[in-house]
């Protein structure tokens, strides 16, 4: 697309956007009587009107019904995590059976490890990206200690060739085809959370299995912001949580993948409960465990209800608007906000092709970072201050304008 730094263009470029409606679902924050503008949906997506509504029946039928609830609520909460299930397959690109809302992140990835992180004398590596998210280190450096290895020899954590804030995926085949003998596992930030860069996750996935290992991704970044094809990709596991790109509200239940050629996998160790077994005798209280075959069979608890309703109303709104609609106006949202920073003093260090980013830029600010930041959040542009240099800017295609793009160019335009 041909863009203009005129603020008719931007307006106009609103005026045409099929998915204008769905700003009026969601409650926009407001500072000093005035609506802020919320670029921050890559740390905590705005919430959904309908929430509110979804949370109210059931904590409704809990104060109507108590325990019969469980059976008798208007959507009973034995089977409520799914009514989840086909719209969360539908945004990952896989089979109903390959996920489940569970728990939360870090938590899931825990239980995926014991699946998928089975080390042996001689695999026994696992290769990550050097700058990932800090708590995805501290996960897949304690299942390593767990298993009686030390990280300091176990753990790749690839590095940027190029002196770049995170690898690129030719960076991660080089390494893989490096510790090619002693990988058992992969493991990386499919959209990486402070560059905002796309992994080739088709092209690492097939990599990995070329060597022999197993290959996982966190979607934290990628889903509900990018268009995934997990069953397709082959991918063996991933974990995500929904209080991002998914709207689900602060802390909110996660989800997981798990491929469907690993469902009756027998071989394959799994931290169990009772939630993960058989539906049909889990009432039966039976002591022998039996998994459900798919992603439900890594359920351990019955999930919080409270949170699967807000996550439904999101994921409702996920289902009318369309993965592909949404995905095609954050290329052009975010292609926008690109195209008016590019004459500014700073340097976008996310990478320009729309294959290789979602919504997020991250920008390098050369100087006065901290105070720009600083004052951008007064004046009502709510975006993220990463140490040292980083401003993280991410227009959401529900409920971001192209003219609050425009806007917050022209501001910050005027503080550098
Ligand atoms: C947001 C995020 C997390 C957060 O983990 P929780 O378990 O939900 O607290 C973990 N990893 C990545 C890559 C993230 O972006």
């Amino acid at each position: 697309m041909k863009y203009s730094a005129e603020k008719l263009f931007a307006n106009g470029l609103d005026a045409q956007d099929p998915l204008s409606e769905y700003r009026s679902q969601f409650s926009i924050p407001v500072k000093n009587g005035k609506q802020v503008v919320y670029f921050m949906g890559n740390s905590l997506g705005l919430q959904p009107k309908n929430a509110k509504k979804y949370v109210d029946q059931e904590l409704q039928d809990w104060a109507s019904m108590g325990v019969l609830g469980h059976k008798e609520a208007k959507n009973p909460w034995v089977p409520y995590h799914e009514f989840l299930t086909d719209s969360t397959a539908e945004i990952t690109g896989s089979q109903p059976s390959e996920v489940v809302v569970m728990n939360t992140l870090t938590v899931n990835l825990h239980l995926l490890l014991v699946s998928f992180y089975r080390p042996n004398s001689s695999r026994y590596k696992i290769l990550m990206e050097d700058n990932a998210f800090p708590s995805d280190r501290y996960a897949l450096e304690s299942q390593i200690k767990f298993h009686g290895y030390d990280p300091k020899d176990a753990l790749i954590t690839v590095k940027s060739s190029t002196d770049d804030a995170c690898p690129s995926t030719e960076d991660i085949l080089s390494a893989i085809e490096l510790e090619k003998d002693s990988l058992v596992l992969i493991f990386l930030g499919g959209v990486h959370y402070f560059s905002g860069r796309v992994f080739d996750m088709k092209a690492i996935t097939d990599a990995g299995h070329g060597v022999g290992s197993a290959v996982g991704f966190d979607l934290a970044h990628g889903t509900g912001n990018i268009l995934l094809r997990l069953h397709d990709w082959d991918v063996d596991f991933a974990a995500w949580c929904s209080y991002k790109y998914l709207n689900g509200g602060p802390g909110c239940i996660a989800g997981i993948f798990v491929h469907e050629k690993h469902h009756n996998d027998q071989s394959i160790p799994r931290f169990s409960g009772w939630w993960g077994h058989d539906k049909k005798t889990r009432f039966d209280m039976p002591s022998q465990f039996k998994h459900i075959p798919g992603a439900e069979g890594w359920q351990c608890s019955n999930p919080p209800i409270l949170p699967l309703a807000s996550l439904r109303a999101s994921m409702e709104i996920f289902k009318s608007a369309g993965m592909e609609a949404l995905r095609n106006k954050s290329t052009s949202l975010t292609g926008y906000l690109s195209f008016l920073l590019s004459e500014l003093p700073l340097e976008i260090i996310t990478p320009p092709s729309n294959q290789k980013r979602g919504c997020q830029l991250s920008l390098r600010m050369k100087k006065d970072g901290k105070s720009v930041f600083n004052k951008l959040t007064e004046s009502g542009f709510i975006v993220d201050w990463r140490e040292p240099d980083i401003i993280r800017v991410a227009p959401v295609p529900f409920y971001n304008t192209y003219h609050e793009v425009w806007e917050f160019a022209k501001k910050l335009k005027s503080l550098v």
